[in-house]
């Protein structure tokens, strides 16, 4: 069997495998969804789909998934599998990596100033928020399945849209407090759902805080801010730029960065 690779980057997000087109005997017996399990790998969905020319394997909510064309054998899968196995491995260690970040548990907490999240068990009725001054709780029923991928996903997302829109309603003001106390002026102060820092200035004045600020406490929420408002004065991270950093933040600067490093822009649950 011949296989094409096409690899655009060391990191790709999908690994594709041609198919022999000599499998007439088994379109009859094609359904538009199977399963192939793995030893090593675990479960692989397979989708047919009428317009793909060639197998893509791509990982999803922590399992393989293949979509392959309609021609296509559950063996035409199985003997890719084996040729790719070593890449295939590392498709699914990345994508696990990515989907594991947050699980909800009914032990899962979150308790931060202005935000507090928590679950509990209730009578009837479907799985469902409320939300009040204090934060979030998800109201579950005994019987819920807290390893389906789609409640997961479904509770990272409205506890990140909770989160955005009281950062929105308390980091902006708050920015805007410290920038007046300090006489300077950002151009523009906006929330971003950012993962890989906790904000950020550009060079036109513009600030954007990352929306898991709210999950800090107040005083490294003020730190983060203060970081970023000293870009306004001086964009390296120079000497120039830790004095005043340092100065705006009474000679606390040493040891907020140490007290920083127990905390990451994700969803921390406890
Ligand atoms: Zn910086």
């Amino acid at each position: 069997m011949r296989l094409l690779l096409n690899f655009a980057h060391r990191q790709a997000q999908r690994i594709q495998a041609t198919v022999p087109r000599d499998r007439k005997e088994d379109i009859e017996k094609m359904n538009e969804e199977s399963l192939l399990n793995d030893s090593e790998l675990g479960r692989i969905s397979i989708h047919h789909n009428a317009r793909a020319k060639q197998m893509t394997f791509r990982c999803k909510d922590g399992q393989l998934a293949c979509t392959v064309p309609v021609y296509a054998t559950g063996r035409d899968v199985a003997l890719a599998v084996n040729r790719l196995r070593d890449r295939l491995r590392r498709l699914l260690q990345r994508g696990k990596s990515r989907s594991v970040q947050s699980v909800f548990t009914p032990q899962s907490r979150i308790e931060a100033d202005g935000f507090v999240f928590e679950c509990r068990q209730a009578d009837g009725g479907k799985p469902r928020v409320q939300e009040d001054a204090r934060g979030m709780t998800f109201l579950y029923p005994a019987e819920l399945d807290w390893t389906m991928p789609e409640l997961q996903q479904w509770l990272t997302r409205v506890v990140e849209e909770c989160l955005r829109r009281r950062a929105q309603r308390m980091l902006v003001p708050r920015l805007m407090q410290l920038a007046t106390q300090r006489g300077l002026h950002p151009r523009h102060v906006n929330i971003r759902k950012t993962k890989s820092r906790w904000g950020s200035c550009s060079t036109q004045g513009n600030i954007q805080l990352s929306l898991y600020l709210m999950t800090l406490p107040p005083h490294l929420r003020d730190f983060i801010m203060h970081h970023e408002l000293t870009h306004l004065m001086e964009m390296n991270h120079g000497e120039r730029f830790h004095a005043l950093l340092n100065q705006a933040l009474g000679g606390q600067e040493a040891a907020m960065q140490r007290e920083m490093k127990l905390y990451h822009p994700t969803l921390t649950l406890q």
